[in-house]
């Protein structure tokens, strides 16, 4: 693009915008979820039989049969059609970003020479997309390019203009996952039996356990005509280059102030559209960075919760067109300034409450509560470096370990209160712990507070905070699919409980009271899992050193990181709560790798484009018109005042040729560190050279280019600059 170009572009996006959001005439209640196919909608379209056979499936996981399934099928289409749809898909999620479906009609031939509107369950249970291009890391040779995707009757189909959407898993046919959902669900199975199993020791009549989801999606909206002029953006989703603005996020004065009228227009008009599709938004704000913005639902079923927020991201970045702006949900789009996270709330509750909630009404339930978070926090502590791999990327890495995030230590923070509690009790002999009867014990600890649910003392530097009656998992990143942080965290606290209550039985068969043998493991894992707590400074050199000594993984590249998936511990673990199996642990690992190199290897290609054909040309340009100016100088100055005043532009010319000199040979350097590690066969070590080789240059060269931008003279810069993409009008 040319200068003049950037200011038109600059200009446009700095002219007041139409503010066009139709105001609504029903209210939240009275719209929300009108294009979903609930429970009320069920019951309205389907037979009552069929309803009750329906509700059975969703509740218990009954088995679905065809008759069913083409009865449903054909109460769906109807409801479907008279929104107006025309087509169903299968959507899934496949193991790359995002969302798939593939559109077919609701048309099939008459037997007449017609036409009839058709939709089968045999359609609506399983379908057979021709999945050959995503990715399968190895687990289905293209000559047997065969998968299929499976109805999940879990969550709710919808409707997205034209098209009934169908919720599905994406299974191979030698039945491994090629999908998050399915090994998604695996995991909650596991810890609903798990947890129902520990939560019986308190409540004999639990029946189920259901772990929750309440998900905080930040995301950055940048001016449509300006991100059309950053080629970076466009095929990255961040900046890789650009000096800082001068004012960006020091005044603290963007979060929680008041929100631009454009983005108000754009939040809800997307509000609209996600309540309508069963999404419970609740809370929007500004974020610490300017331009950075907050959504967050009431939180949901894991999985249901998942499917809301990959169905959220795909409707941010459409609804933000219509607006004339972009949607970014890449962690780290503008260095400098705060990322983007996506918070993971996460509990555990039965029909009665919620698990992790502390009631401090009696003991009993106040034990329960403490062995959640001790089961909690031995998971974290024995999987630590798991769930580190469970949100690291390429483009997470850059959030990571910044001084504005969640460090790539994985420790957990519980605060002043709850610190104390687990402390007393493990220090407390066990004669301070007098039984009045079964179940009711006279703990000597201090009594649990009610107030323990507005934990104030919030530590932001924390990537697995106890806040209330949840945990907050922060490190998870913005663009992320949940899943795969639900996951690991799920079969991890799985087999945490699994392990917990074979301690338990253990000891009730050699004839322990059951209270007491809880009690007694408890304070035995409150001692183990000790390492995983830390509520101090997670930005700070001291706790990295702390942390080794610990033992918790500190491993901060992400193609290494990503090998916790295969050590003996995550592989038994995940055999244990059938969640995974080694063989697909291996194919997802080669696609991670695979993942990380191409994402490094676009950044690197068009980075050394730009530099070479949009900052080098420029800068070469500029240092010539100095060089012109210093000439005509000398031309008619005689010559010691010549030097003099064209000192300043000497020094100019030179700092260019410094920074032009080192980017050109770099950029070199970068294309051959590409070759090179291009070369390698096996993804593993190509991604580590992509890391530890490619990814670093990008960083050194990137300091000269913005050091160019402050030089050149402004009117000759092709790219839109911070300060330009940064603030909105
Ligand atoms: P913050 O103060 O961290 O921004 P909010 O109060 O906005 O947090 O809540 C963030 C998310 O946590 C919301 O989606 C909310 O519904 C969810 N949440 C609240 N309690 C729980 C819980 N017990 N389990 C899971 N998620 C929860
Ligand atoms: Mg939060």
């Amino acid at each position: 693009m040319s200068s003049t170009l950037r200011f038109q572009v600059v200009g446009e996006a700095f002219k007041k915008h139409p503010i066009d959001v139709p105001a609504p005439t029903e209210r939240p209640s009275e719209f929300f979820a009108k294009y979903v196919f609930n429970r009320a909608k069920m019951q309205h379209y389907l037979p009552a039989d069929i309803f009750a056979k329906m509700v059975d499936v969703m509740e218990n996981g009954a088995t679905l049969d065809m008759n069913t399934a083409d009865a449903v099928a054909k109460g769906m289409k109807q409801w479907a059609m008279e929104l107006g749809a025309t087509h169903i898909t299968h959507w899934f999620q496949p193991l790359t970003e995002g969302t798939a479906e593939k559109h077919d009609g609701f048309v099939e031939h008459d037997g007449k020479g017609g036409m009839v509107e058709e939709f089968t369950g045999k359609q609506l249970v399983q379908q057979e997309p021709d999945a050959s291009s995503f990715p399968s890391g190895g687990i289905r040779s293209t000559f047997e390019a065969r998968g299929y995707s499976a109805w999940d009757p879990t969550s709710p189909v919808f409707v997205i203009g034209d098209t009934l959407m169908i919720p599905t898993v994406f299974i191979a046919y030698t039945g491994e996952a090629l999908d998050y959902k399915a090994p998604l669900k695996k995991a909650l199975r596991a810890v609903d039996k798990a947890a129902t199993d520990v939560a019986r020791y308190f409540y004999p009549d639990v029946k189920k356990v259901v772990s929750n989801l309440g998900w905080e999606q930040e995301y950055f909206l940048v001016d449509e005509g300006l991100y059309a002029a950053r080629p970076d953006l466009l095929m990255t989703g961040r900046t890789m280059m650009g000096h800082d603005s001068a004012k960006n996020q020091q005044m603290d004065d963007h979060y929680f102030g008041s929100i631009p009228e454009r983005v108000a227009a754009f939040m809800k008009d997307l509000e609209i559209q996600a309540l309508e599709l069963g999404i419970p938004c609740k809370t929007r704000h500004n974020e610490a960075a300017p331009n950075q913005f907050e959504l967050a639902p009431i939180f949901e079923e894991t999985n249901l919760a998942v499917d809301h927020n990959m169905l959220l991201m795909s409707l941010m970045k459409k609804v933000a067109r219509k607006h004339g702006f972009r949607c970014l949900l890449h962690e780290k789009p503008f260095a400098g300034i705060n990322g983007s996270g996506k918070h993971n709330n996460w509990s555990l509750s039965t029909d009665t409450g919620i698990l992790l909630h502390a009631p401090g009404k009696n003991n009993l339930d106040n034990l329960r509560f403490i062995t959640f978070i001790v089961e909690t926090l031995m998971a974290v502590w024995r999987h630590n470096g798991l769930l580190k791999a469970s949100i690291v990327s390429a483009t997470n890495a850059h959030r990571l370990g910044g001084n504005e995030a969640p460090p790539a230590i994985i420790s957990s923070f519980l605060g002043q209160h709850l610190s104390d509690v687990l402390e007393r009790l493990e220090q407390s002999a066990d004669d301070e712990i007098t039984w009045k009867s079964k179940h009711e014990m006279h703990l000597d600890i201090p009594q649990i507070p009610e107030l323990l649910v507005d934990n104030t003392d919030r530590n932001r530097t924390s990537p697995f905070a106890f806040t209330g009656n949840r945990f907050e998992f922060r490190a998870v990143g913005a663009e992320a699919n949940c899943a795969s942080a639900m996951i690991a965290l799920n079969a991890a606290v799985a087999e945490a409980l699994i392990d917990f209550k074979a301690r338990v039985d253990a000891l009730i068969a050699e004839g322990m009271d059951t209270m007491k043998a809880v009690l007694k493991i408890v304070r035995e894992d409150i001692r183990t899992c000790k390492p995983i707590h830390f509520d101090g400074n997670g930005y700070s050199e001291a706790w990295k050193q702390e942390a080794a000594r610990r033992g918790l993984d500190v491993e901060a590249s992400c193609p290494l990181v990503i090998d916790r998936y295969l050590d003996d511990a995550s592989v038994e673990m995940f055999a244990k709560t059938h969640v995974f199996t080694r063989n697909e642990l291996e194919a997802r690992n080669e696609i991670k790798w695979e993942t990380y190199t191409k994402k490094i290897q676009i950044e690197a290609r068009i980075f050394g484009d730009l530099c070479l054909n949009h900052i080098i040309p420029v800068a070469t340009r500029y240092q010539s018109q100095l060089i012109d100016n210093v000439h005509k100088i000398n031309e008619i100055f005689p010559s010691d005042e010549a030097a003099t005043l064209s000192g300043d532009n000497v020094s100019l010319i030179r700092q260019i040729s410094e920074h032009t000199g080192f980017i050109t040979t770099h950029v070199s350097k970068l294309i051959e560190a590409r070759k090179v590690a291009n070369r390698i066969e096996s993804e593993r070590e190509k991604a580590i050279a992509y890391h530890d080789t490619v990814a670093p240059l990008l960083e050194s060269i990137r300091y000269h280019v913005d050091k160019l931008e402050l030089i050149v003279d402004d009117e000759l810069w092709p790219l839109p600059k911070y300060r330009e993409l940064l603030f909105i009008r």
